[in-house]
Parts: structure tokens; C-alpha cells; sequence
């Protein structure tokens, strides 16, 4: 039995645009066939150059998707910004931080700093907030391995970041 594609768009923010195991499939204009994404992916899929559609594998079968939100995906990869999605608004942020008082090893190569964000942003997603603080602080923050958050919804909001100790000096 033939089917259609899905769309992913119907799927809206639960598409897992960003899941290890997608797999994405690009039908270029010339009818080439194309696996995987490149920085290229959303420039060509927006101007029709070529169509992306993406495998989401499942336990006993698996869906093809359109990936017809190309906004969502773009947001998903940070390729345009995302501040529902992300927390984060396009701005510089106002941050008041401290290092941790715990696990201080001065020799690791990482540490664990204490981060409010005074300007009303919150951190839904890590690689965003670590991109921005690169740029805007310098700082290397640590995107695998854990982070944290605490403090009441509405309320004062602290997160816990590991932080490349040089990175803090500089
Ligand atoms: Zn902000």
C-alpha cells in the first residue's frame, strides 16, 4: 500500500527535528537523491531547489515526513532564532554570575558557575544559550554532560552551568 508522506508541520514542536536518528532525505530538483543535512539544507528546501522529507524510525515501522515547517526546522538547528523554543531572546543578555561554591577543583579544566538571567530570559535549550554566551562573554560553556535549574516558576530563576575556567578569565 502506497501513502503519502507525512507532514511534519502537523507535528508542529513534538517533530524531534533535532533526534540522532532521523534520518533526513533531500529530492534535489534534478532528481538526485541526497541523505543527511548540510548547512545548505535549508537555503535550497526554502527556495525549492529541492524538497526535504526525514525518516523518523519507530519500534515496528517508520514514517516518512515532509518537512514542510522549514521554520521549525530552521529554529530547531538555530539556523534563524527561535525565542519560544529556546527561551531566549535575540539580544545581549543581562547575566549576573558567580562561581559555584561547590566542586571548586581549581586544576579541572571546567567549572561550575551560578548564572541569573536579570533580563527575563529563560534556558530551554543549552547549545542555543552556549552559542550566545560565546559570543557575547567569551565564555566555553559545557554542552554535554549536565546543567541545572532551580528556583520557583515566575520567580527568581538560577541555572548551573560548567564553564571553561579559562574562558572565564579571558
Ligand atoms: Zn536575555
Amino acid at each position: 500500500m502506497q501513502q503519502d508522506p507525512r507532514s511534519a508541520a502537523a507535528s508542529g514542536k513534538d517533530f524531534p527535528y533535532r533526534m540522532q536518528t532521523l534520518c533526513y532525505i533531500e529530492v534535489h530538483k534534478d532528481g538526485r537523491v541526497t541523505h543527511g543535512r548540510d548547512n545548505g539544507t535549508y537555503e535550497r528546501a526554502r527556495s525549492g531547489e529541492s524538497t526535504l522529507y526525514a525518516v523518523w524510525p519507530g519500534n515496528y515501522r517508520s514514517d516518512l515526513f515532509i518537512i514542510d515547517d522549514l521554520d521549525e526546522y530552521a529554529g530547531a538547528f538555530g539556523i534563524i532564532h527561535d525565542q519560544e523554543r529556546t527561551g531566549l531572546a535575540d539580544h545581549v543578555h543581562d547575566v549576573k554570575w558567580q562561581r559555584s561554591s561547590i566542586e571548586d577543583k581549581p586544576r579541572a579544566q571546567y567549572t561550575w558557575i551560578e548564572v541569573e538571567l536579570l533580563c527575563g530570559c529563560t534556558v530551554k535549550d543549552l547549545d542555543t544559550f552556549a552559542a550566545q554566551m560565546n559570543k557575547q562573554k567569551g565564555w566555553n560553556v559545557a554542552t554535554s554532560g549536565g546543567w541545572g535549574s532551580s528556583g520557583m516558576p515566575g520567580g527568581k530563576q538560577t541555572y548551573s552551568f560548567r564553564v571553561r575556567r579559562k574562558s572565564l578569565e579571558s
